[in-house]
């Protein structure tokens, strides 16, 4: 499953969520860490082609 980054307010942290693609489609995600729903995702074409690969 691909892994989506997110910056959580709440946190301010980065946070790494996996997530299938329909789960991510419908936008239903919270931090992992506090369970905020305040999460902005880091879309960054850099890091989807830079990232470790899984
Ligand atoms: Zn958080």
């Amino acid at each position: 499953m691909p892994v989506y980054e997110y910056h959580c307010d709440k946190c301010r942290r980065e946070v790494e969520i996996t997530q299938s693609i329909s789960e991510h489609g419908k936008g239903a995600v919270a931090c992992p860490k506090c369970g905020s729903t305040a999460l902005r995702p880091l879309v960054s074409s850099f890091f989807t082609q830079t990232s470790r690969k899984s």
